[in-house]
């Protein structure tokens, strides 16, 4: 028997989970196709959201309108999954030199900056070292990712509208709208993170993947309840346990670990914790990262009905519900994005 939708979404990372959350609010029928993948990038996904970063302390792009939208949706999903995985917490940014503790005072006292930077804090030196000082980076937030995408895929499960499927391009049937073996769909939107690079309809976007490699590590000394950030970060997760990491590497696109990761990761690690810590886990994820670092939308421009969202790289937590409500108001209302996110902004 034929299914008729109104969308069909492929790939049920952060990005086309929220695309599916929104589709849903607004009352419209979908079908989520994804093949479960334990090294995709939200299932690896450190889950932090920091409003100010760098040396020089810079706000993250559009952080003051998509930190408060993505509170309130995560907050909202946390209930209707009755589950909680999103978490506000502060960050100490660990200065390397007294440089960067005055860079910090002279940055926390701009307006624009004020709700973000915190007091200079000196932590306990047997745990975390602070020769310098820690600025506390405020509205900070811990996702965990892994565990929301698996609770929203268990809920499209117990709803009928997952397919847990490889999607299989020779199958998709185009004419004024899009069928999908047994499914007919007004318009489809592909959400494959770095898997793009595979789709024949969006494969000449120029995404710049980022491979990312991080630990978990068991440090029973550590009695930090707060992110520790300095080059890399380290994330209480409870139980003793904490994720460290992230590597960026731009040449090697398998999803494994490697000992060279492994060892970038320790030699930061060991600069700031001064207690006993043992490897649980490693893990390996690529970033849909983009050249301009801006998530990219939109349809294709010789076939209407199929669309496009991804492109966000380091920050799906923060990006992914905001432009997933901007996106689908963009296509309800029959208008373009804007330039510096469109996929119009490419020759494909
Ligand atoms: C090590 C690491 C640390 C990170 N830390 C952070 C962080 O602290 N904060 C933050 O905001 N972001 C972080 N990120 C980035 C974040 O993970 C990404 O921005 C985000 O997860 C991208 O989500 P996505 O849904 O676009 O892609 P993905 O998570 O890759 O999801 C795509 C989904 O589509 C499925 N799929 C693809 N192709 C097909 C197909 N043909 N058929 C069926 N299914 C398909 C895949 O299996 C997958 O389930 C980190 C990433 C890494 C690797």
């Amino acid at each position: 028997m034929l299914r008729q939708v109104d969308y069909i979404i492929v790939g049920q990372g952060i990005a086309g989970s929220m695309i599916a959350h929104f589709l849903l609010k607004r009352g419209k029928k979908i079908l989520v196709v994804d093949e479960y993948n334990p090294n995709a990038s939200s299932n690896i996904a450190a889950g932090v959201v920091n409003p100010v970063t760098g040396r020089k302390m810079v706000k993250t792009w559009l952080i003051d309108e998509i930190l408060p939208f993505a509170k309130e949706a995560y907050k909202a999903l946390e209930k209707d999954l009755n589950i909680s995985f999103f978490f506000e917490r502060d960050i100490y940014k660990i200065f390397s030199s007294q440089e960067d503790a005055e860079i910090w005072k002279v940055k926390k006292s701009d307006s624009e900056y004020e709700q973000y930077m915190g007091d200079i804090v000196f932590l306990d030196e047997t745990e975390v070292k602070t020769p310098y000082g820690a600025g506390i980076i405020k509205q900070c937030c811990w996702m965990d990712v892994p565990g929301f995408t698996k609770a929203y895929r268990a809920f499209l499960s117990q709803n009928g509208i997952l397919l847990a499927e490889e999607f299989n391009f020779e199958q998709l049937e185009l004419t004024e709208v899009v069928r999908y073996k047994d499914t007919i769909a007004e318009k489809i939107i592909f959400c494959e993170g770095f898997k793009a690079y595979k789709n024949p309809f969006f494969k000449k976007i120029p995404f710049a993947f980022a491979k990312g490699e991080q630990l978990i590590i068991r440090a029973e000394k550590l009695k930090t309840d707060k992110i520790i950030s300095r080059n890399i970060f380290i994330i209480p997760k409870g139980n003793d346990l904490y994720t460290v990491g992230s590597t960026f590497i731009w040449d090697d696109l398998e999803e494994t670990v490697t000992e060279l990761g492994r060892k970038e990761i320790q030699s930061k690690l060991n600069k700031i914790i001064a207690v006993d810590y043992t490897i649980v886990q490693e893990n390996a994820g690529i970033r849909p990262a983009m050249p301009d670092r801006r998530p990219v939308m939109g349809s294709h421009p010789d076939y209407p009905q199929i669309y496009i969202f991804n492109g966000m790289g380091t920050k799906g937590v923060s990006l992914s519900p905001y432009f997933a409500s901007y996106f689908l108001d963009s296509i309800d209302n029959g208008t373009e994005v804007f330039r510096e996110i469109s996929v119009n902004r490419f020759v494909i």
